[in-house]
């Protein structure tokens, strides 16, 4: 699952992000909501860098002890892990359609 977001440049690699990975946050499982939001955290499908939406949508690096929940946390670094993994395996761009 991924959401759509507002094109933007990663802060950390400069890729254009407008697509994120989903990081199921307790407010989507309450409300369902799809779409990402101020304050929300993703992960840069190019980098990996942990990022999170400020004021305005606009995308800032962020560091993981910066994230309070523990559970949003191991998620955020199990994605970051994970595209690491992929990229090493396969470094042309598995994510363009
Ligand atoms: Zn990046």
């Amino acid at each position: 699952m991924s959401r759509r977001v507002e094109a933007q440049w990663c802060p950390s690699c400069f890729e254009r992000i407008d697509m994120t990975p989903q990081i199921v946050t307790l407010r989507d499982l309450v409300t369902h909501e799809a779409k990402a939001r101020p304050g929300d955290y993703t992960v840069c499908i190019k980098c990996a860098a942990l990022l999170r939406f400020g004021r305005k949508m606009l995308l800032k690096i962020i560091d993981a002890s910066e994230v309070e929940d523990k559970a949003t946390r191991a998620k955020l670094l199990t994605v970051s892990r994970t595209i690491k993994e992929l990229r090493k395996e396969n470094p042309i761009n598995v994510w363009k359609n």
